[in-house]
């Protein structure tokens, strides 16, 4: 299973004090993404050329070739590229690091072991995050599944939704909160900034409530893209109409943490055009939700 973080900690990820695990590897490409080295698949260089000293150890050490030093700074040919990490060990900055690390369940559980005490002191326990948990090691993460059942840690599944039926399946017998992603009602507005049009992502919603799952939906809410009155609506009427009735709805504004992260990794940002809605219009959009049979709605995680 690869990961890219195991965060301790987490106060929003689920109930309680949480150990958060990032897994690599995501089907959507939400233009907002706040980790993209979680987006790919395979491993990845994320590199700070900023910071770099210019000193070529990473270029010498690389077997790829795929590093030359120009006007003080290394500069990495993505497409040589192979994310062995033999330039992050030598350098001298500590500014190259490889996302996704390959861990088993077993070596996952030690790790979560680790912060029993506050999943008992707060009602916390462990949340599969990402990237998208559900679309890796599917054999893998039901292992860690049963594996933290075994120990009676409770279970957080943080998802998007894009996955196919039968890994939701896999997950049930465990009974996990659902921390469920809305992001846009409308096909066309999804394809256009998630890459797909949504169908699997509610009808998948849909069959999670038949099942008589926990769950808590996340918004996360934009501006420039769905925070506004009409798309919230929209949202609201289609949970209303599918029967789907979440534990609570959590509106995420938007925030632009990751926005160095795509530099790092050689990749362009589209995300200027996004904002952080204001308070007024959080609250009134939050109080859509409420009037459309959603009562407890709340602004951040
Ligand atoms: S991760 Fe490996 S292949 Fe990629 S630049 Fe560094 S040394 Fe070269
Ligand atoms: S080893 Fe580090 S500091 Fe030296 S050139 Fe490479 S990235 Fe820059």
């Amino acid at each position: 299973m690869l990961v890219t973080a195991i965060q301790k900690y987490s106060i929003h990820d689920g109930d309680g004090t949480r150990t958060t695990l990032f897994f690599k590897g995501c089907p959507l490409r939400c233009a907002w993404c706040h980790n993209p080295e979680t987006q790919l698949f395979p491993p990845e260089l994320l590199a700070d050329r900023e910071k770099c000293l210019g000193c070529g150890a990473c270029a010498e050490a690389c077997p790829r070739g795929a590093v030359a030093v120009r006007e003080g700074a290394a500069h990495t040919d993505r497409a040589k590229c192979v994310a062995c990490g033999a330039c992050v060990e030598v350098c001298p900055a500590n500014i190259r690091q490889i996302a996704g690390e390959e861990k088993t369940p077993e070596e996952l559980l030690r790790e979560c072991l680790k912060d029993r005490r506050f999943y008992e002191n707060t009602g916390g326990g462990v949340t599969f995050s990402g990237g998208e948990a559900l679309a890796g090691d599917i054999d893998g993460l039901e292992r860690l599944a049963r594996l933290l059942r075994r120990e009676e840690i409770p279970l957080a599944v943080d998802t998007c939704g894009h996955v196919p039926w039968e890994r939701f399946e896999r997950m049930l017998p465990f009974r996990p909160l659902f921390l469920y992603d809305l992001k846009l009602a409308s096909p066309e507005k999804h394809r256009r900034w998630t890459g797909v049009d949504g169908s699997l992502i509610r009808g998948n919603l849909c069959r999670l409530a038949e099942a008589g799952a926990v769950i808590d939906l996340r918004v996360p809410t934009i501006g420039g893209v769905n925070a506004d009155d009409e798309e919230i609506s929209a949202m609201a009427r289609f949970l209303r109409e599918a029967g789907v009735r979440p534990r609570r709805v959590h509106l995420l504004p938007y925030h632009g943490a990751g926005a160095s992260k795509y530099a790092r990794l050689g990749r362009p940002y589209g995300g200027a055009v996004f904002f952080r809605p204001d308070e007024a219009t959080l609250e009134r959009l939050a109080e859509i939700f409420r009037q459309s049979g959603f009562p407890d709605t709340r602004i951040g995680g």
